[in-house]
C-alpha cells in the first residue's frame, strides 16, 4: 500500500499508539489502513455417491481440480458464499449443508471454510472461472491434481467420514509451506 485511501496522501509503516503491529498510517489524515485475513468458502456438492469438481480456467492452478470455492464478498453469509461461488463455477444449485472444515493458513493470512451441500439437479456446466465441471466417486478423485492442499485435506475428511458413516466438524491448520501451494 502506498496512498491513503482515504485522501490520497502517502501512507508509512507505523506502530499506532495502543497497537503491537506496524500498520499502514497516513501522513496526512491520520488514518490506519488494518490488513486482516481473508476469508475462502466452499462447498462439496454430493450427487449420491459423487460430489462435483471444478477445473480451473484460472491462475493460481490453471487446469487443477477443485471444489468450487473462492473469496467471501462483503455484506453475504458464509453459507452464501458457498452457494454463490458453486453458481459462478459451476453453474449448479446447492442445498448448503453442515459447515465441515475450517482450515487457518496463516503463511498466506487465510481462513478457508467448506461445507457439505446437496446437488439440487444435474444441469450444471462450467462457468466462466473453469474449463470443465464433473461428478466424481472416490475412487476417481485425481488425487494428484487437486489445485489446493485445503481442498485436498476437506476431501480428505469427507471420504473418511463418510467410510465412517458420521460426518464431524474439522477444523485443522495448514502450517508448513512448500513453494507455490497453499
Ligand atoms: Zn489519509
Amino acid at each position: 500500500m502506498k496512498f491513503c485511501s482515504n485522501c490520497g496522501s502517502t501512507v508509512q509503516l507505523r506502530v499506532p499508539a495502543g497497537d503491537t503491529l506496524l500498520r499502514h498510517t497516513c501522513v496526512s489524515c491520520g488514518s490506519i489502513h488494518y490488513e486482516n485475513p481473508k476469508i475462502v468458502v466452499g462447498a462439496i456438492p454430493e450427487w449420491e455417491d459423487r460430489i462435483l469438481l471444478c477445473r480451473r480456467a484460472i491462475d493460481p492452478r490453471h487446469g487443477y481440480w477443485t471444489l468450487p470455492a473462492g473469496f467471501m464478498e462483503n455484506s453475504e453469509t458464509t453459507a452464501q458464499a458457498a452457494a454463490r461461488e458453486t453458481l459462478e463455477e459451476a453453474c449448479a444449485r446447492i442445498e448448503v449443508g453442515d459447515m465441515f472444515t475450517l482450515i487457518n493458513v496463516p503463511h498466506i493470512s487465510q481462513v478457508h471454510i467448506v461445507y457439505r451441500a446437496r446437488l439440487l439437479d444435474l444441469d450444471f456446466r462450467p462457468g466462466e472461472e473453469s474449463l470443465e465441471v464433473a461428478l466424481f466417486s472416490e475412487d476417481e478423485i485425481p488425487w494428484d491434481d487437486i489445485a489446493f492442499r485445503t481442498i485436498s485435506l476437506s476431501l480428505r475428511r469427507f471420504f473418511e467420514d463418510r467410510r465412517r458413516g458420521t460426518f464431524r466438524f474439522h477444523e485443522e491448520d495448514i502450517t508448513a509451506p512448500p513453494p507455490d501451494t497453499i
